[in-house]
C-alpha cells in the first residue's frame, strides 16, 4: 500500500517548518528509568511555542497552500491546540486566519485565539454551528479549511517529532504516543519506523471514547461516545470517511493502551512533582502508560509529552490531591 505520508514528506516538512517551530528537546527521566528498569526519556512537546506539537503540522500545512489559497486565507472551528497552532502559523506568514466558534465558548478561549493573531467569528450556539460557518467560508468565499490529523501534510509536519526521536536517541526501542485522531501517531511512526523498522510504536488513549482502538477494532472507522475526560484533547471521533490516519494507525500500531481518569490524573501528578513539567491530560498518557503497568519497556523508550494546556485551577487540584473524579454520565 502507498501512502501520502512517507519519510520524504516528512523530511521535506522538517525542512519547511524549521525556524518556525521549536526543536524540542529529548529528556532522560530519573524518576521513570528507575521504575522501568530501562532508559525512558521524555520528549517535551509541552515546550512547543502555543504549547502543543498541533503548530508543527499547523506551519507545515501553511506553508504548502497554493499561493491563490494564501490569498485568501485559512478558516478553522477548533478553540483548542489545533486552532491555537493555525492561528500562530498563519499570523507568522501573514495570512488571514478566521476562526469559528459558537458563543458558549469562554472568553478567555476567544481571547487566546484573539491574541495569536486570528479573527474570531462567533456563530450559533454549539460547535456543529461554528463548522457550518467554516464550510460557508471555504464554499463562498475560498478560505481553504486545514484540518487537525486526517491531512497528509498535518501529519507530515507532526512526522518532524519521529525524526527528532532517532536524531537524538538512534538506539530508540520504542516510542509511545497520545493516541487520538491519529496523526501524531500516524507521523511519528511513519518516520520512526522508516527509519528504524525494529522500533515498537504504542498509542495511548482514555478509556471514555477511544476513537482509533475501537476503529482498529471494528476494522473500519466507527464514532463514539464523546464524555468528559481529563484528556480532552484526545476527545472526539477519527472520522467516519477517514483517508489517511486509519489506515497508517493499522499498518504501524504495535500496541494501544488505554488509561483510566485517575491513571490520567497521576500523571500529570508525577509530571509536576517529579519531572517538574506541567502537561495537560492528553499530553500525559504516555507517563500514565508506564505508572499503571500497563507499558512492557525493555530498551530505550521515549514518552511524547504532547502539550501543556490545561487549565491551571484544574492542575492545582490535581497536584494538591484535591481532584476528585467526575462519574461518567452513562
Ligand atoms: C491533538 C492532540 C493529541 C492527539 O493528536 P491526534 O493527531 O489527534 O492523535 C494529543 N495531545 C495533544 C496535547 C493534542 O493537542
Amino acid at each position: 500500500m502507498t501512502h501520502a505520508v512517507t519519510l520524504d514528506t516528512i523530511r521535506a516538512a522538517a525542512e519547511r517548518i524549521a525556524g518556525e517551530v521549536a526543536r524540542t528537546p529529548l529528556v532522560r527521566s530519573a524518576a521513570l528509568s528507575e521504575r522501568a528498569g530501562a532508559p525512558v526519556f521524555l520528549k517535551l512537546e509541552t515546550r512547543q511555542t502555543t504549547g502543543s506539537f498541533k503548530l508543527r503540522g499547523a506551519t507545515n500545512a501553511v506553508l504548502s497552500l497554493p499561493p491563490e489559497a494564501r490569498k485568501v486565507g485559512i478558516a478553522a472551528a477548533s478553540t483548542g491546540n489545533h486552532g491555537r497552532g493555525l492561528a500562530h502559523a498563519a499570523a507568522r506568514q501573514g495570512l488571514r486566519c478566521v476562526v469559528c466558534m459558537s458563543a458558549l465558548v469562554p472568553e478567555n478561549k476567544v481571547a487566546a485565539i484573539r491574541a495569536l493573531g486570528a479573527e474570531i467569528r462567533i456563530v450559533g450556539r454549539s460547535q456543529d454551528d461554528a463548522q457550518e460557518e467554516v464550510d460557508r467560508l471555504v464554499a463562498q468565499e475560498g478560505f481553504t479549511a486545514i484540518p487537525p490529523f486526517d491531512h497528509a501534510d498535518v501529519i507530515s509536519g507532526q512526522g518532524t517529532i519521529g525524526l527528532e526521536i532517532v536524531a537524538d536517541l538512534p538506539e530508540v526501542a520504542q516510542v509511545v504516543v497520545p493516541l487520538s485522531g491519529g496523526g501524531l501517531f500516524g507521523g511519528i511512526a511513519a518516520a520512526v519506523k522508516g527509519l528504524r523498522p525494529q522500533a515498537r510504536m504504542v498509542g495511548v488513549s482514555m478509556a471514555r471514547g477511544p476513537a482509533m482502538r475501537d476503529s482498529l477494532a471494528a476494522g473500519r472507522p466507527v464514532a463514539v461516545a464523546e464524555l468528559p475526560t481529563l484528556a480532552d484533547s484526545l476527545g472526539g471521533g477519527i472520522g467516519l470517511d477517514n483517508r489517511h490516519t486509519f489506515a497508517l494507525a493499522r499498518g504501524l500500531l504495535d500496541g494501544a493502551v488505554l488509561l483510566t481518569e485517575a491513571e490520567i490524573a497521576a500523571a500529570i501528578d508525577h509530571a509536576y512533582a517529579a519531572e517538574q513539567e506541567i502537561v495537560e491530560g492528553g499530553g500525559a498518557v504516555g507517563i500514565g502508560a508506564l505508572l499503571a503497568g500497563k507499558l512492557t519497556v525493555s530498551g530505550p523508550t521515549v514518552l511524547v509529552l504532547s502539550g501543556r494546556n490545561i487549565d491551571m485551577a484544574l492542575h492545582r487540584k490535581i497536584v494538591s490531591g484535591a481532584w476528585e473524579e467526575t462519574p461518567c454520565p452513562a
